[in-house]
């Protein structure tokens, strides 16, 4: 086996494996490192492939050929109280279209079959080799130390796409150690039902999917809760901040057993098998939060520098990754191209980011991280929510306040006007 390539890659999710089919089509000597037995194997995520450009760019008939569940038809934005529910349903047909605005996946079968689609192109995928350390040479990386193969690996450069915890970019000196506020636990249920019980529970046809975000069902605790429906299967979890979780001394699948026990997602889960637990670690830091992407003979992509970010309506972290992944291997065929390595060389990498939707839309909701923080978004606002409705609908004999009345009155009462006009403004801030 050859041990020098022009390019390794630490990780084989989609960052890594994008990475990894540029690189082998454009003609390089690439090898794709992955601890995993194989692609996905590892890896866990609530459940939406976001259709990204790149992904259309690189893989036009992907969704035609990649092992996709559903694609989501339906999106549902759900706020929540102990005992009632405000939804707010969103359905277009334009999201009908091929090649669809984005599908249910599981990860050991998505993953799979990309890094499949990079060895197709040439690249050398190494499973159940995991990279322990950086190799440096004049100063720069220039290779990695791995277990469970031979000892090292030498190359031209060195992309890290080891995702949120990655320990390339630790050992590169690129980021600090974690802060519990910029990290996330996600914590999954996968529960089995029949085909036809989804489409008649969800109001789904065919191949339709629903996705649905809950607030308010994490007992107060940053974050919030997600559905979502496969083919033979849904995906229930949340989403909680690592700290308040810390805080609150609950263990991860107590807050989702709460979830389950909810009256309203009891029904949509009503006979259900479970199938699978899992949990995993997200970047919550957002913009503010990302370590330095380069360095001399290394970039950093995906997860592993940070880029993943929710403003509380979306959740979007496989899109950059791959998008990411591309962008470094755009970068590394140039610096091979001039035979340069340098930081200076690989800068370009944070240029393409810069220029990208990555960084615009991560410096646009870089207030959002630290709005999802704010105990009354998943716990008050909800009941404020719900309180308006139930006098809305609620006979009870007795003359009715016009709406705008009725809604200063139930804010005022449950938040007060102090809290309310900062949440405004924090929220403002974040989103608007
Ligand atoms: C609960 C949860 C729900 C989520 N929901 C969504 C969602 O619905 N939509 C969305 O877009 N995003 C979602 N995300 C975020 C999304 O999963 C990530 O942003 C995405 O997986 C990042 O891809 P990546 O390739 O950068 O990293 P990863 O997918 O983490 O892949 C990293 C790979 O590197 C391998 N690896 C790690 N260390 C080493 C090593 N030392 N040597 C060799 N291999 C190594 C791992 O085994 C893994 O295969 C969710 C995340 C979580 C946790």
């Amino acid at each position: 086996m050859a041990k020098y390539f022009d390019v390794i890659i630490v990780g084989a999710g989609p960052a890594g494996s994008l990475a990894a089919l540029k690189l082998a089509r454009a003609g390089l000597n690439v090898c794709l490192v992955e601890r995993g037995q194989y692609p996905g194997a590892k890896n866990m995520f609530g459940g939406l492939l976001h259709n990204t450009p790149v992904l259309n760019e690189m893989l036009p008939d992907f969704w035609e050929r990649a092992p996709l569940e559903r694609h989501v038809y339906k999106k549902v934005l759900a706020f929540m109280t102990p005992e009632s529910a405000v939804s707010l349903t969103f359905e277009n047909e334009n999201f009908e279209q091929p090649p669809y605005n984005g599908h249910t996946v599981f990860r050991p079968a998505f993953d799979s079959w990309l890094a499949a689609e990079a060895v197709r192109e040439g690249a050398l995928l190494l499973c159940d080799c995991t990279a322990e350390d950086i190799i440096k040479k004049d100063g720069r990386v220039a290779g990695v130390t791995v277990k469970g193969r031979e000892g090292t690996l030498r190359g031209n450069i060195v992309i890290a796409a080891d995702g949120v915890l990655s320990f390339m970019a630790e050992k590169a000196g690129l980021r600090k150690d974690f802060k519990a506020k910029n990290m996330g636990v996600g914590i999954k249920l996968l529960l089995g039902l029949p085909e036809a019980t989804i489409n008649e529970r969800f109001h789904l046809v065919r191949d339709e999917g629903a996705d649905i975000s809950f607030v308010g069902t994490t007992g107060g605790m940053g974050g919030g809760g997600f559905l979502y429906t496969n083919r033979e299967s849904i995906s229930v979890g949340m989403v909680v901040h690592l700290d308040s979780l810390k805080a609150s001394g609950k263990a991860p699948y107590e807050v989702l057993d709460e979830l389950l026990q909810h009256p309203q997602v009891r029904k949509l889960v009503k006979g259900a098998v479970p199938l699978e637990y899992s949990a995993h670690l997200i970047p919550e830091g957002g913009f503010t939060a990302m370590p330095q992407v380069y360095t001399d003979g290394m970039m950093v992509a995906g997860d592993a520098a940070g880029l993943c970010y929710t403003n509380g309506i979306n959740l979007e972290g496989i899109n950059l990754s791959m998008t990411s992944g591309v962008l470094a291997a755009e970068t590394a065929i140039k610096a091979l191209e001039v035979g340069d390595y340098s930081a200076r060389t690989l800068s370009l990498y944070k240029k393409k980011l810069d220029e990208s939707f990555i960084i615009k839309d991560m410096k646009t909701f870089k207030n959002a991280a630290g709005m999802m923080h704010l105990e009354r978004l998943s716990r008050t606002y909800p009941q404020v929510l719900a309180g308006i409705l139930e006098k809305l609908y609620r006979v009870e004999g007795m003359p009715r306040s016009k709406l705008l009345r009725l809604a200063r009155k139930e804010a005022l009462k449950e938040v007060g006007l102090k809290n309310l006009i900062a949440d405004g403004i924090k929220i403002g801030r974040a989103l608007l």
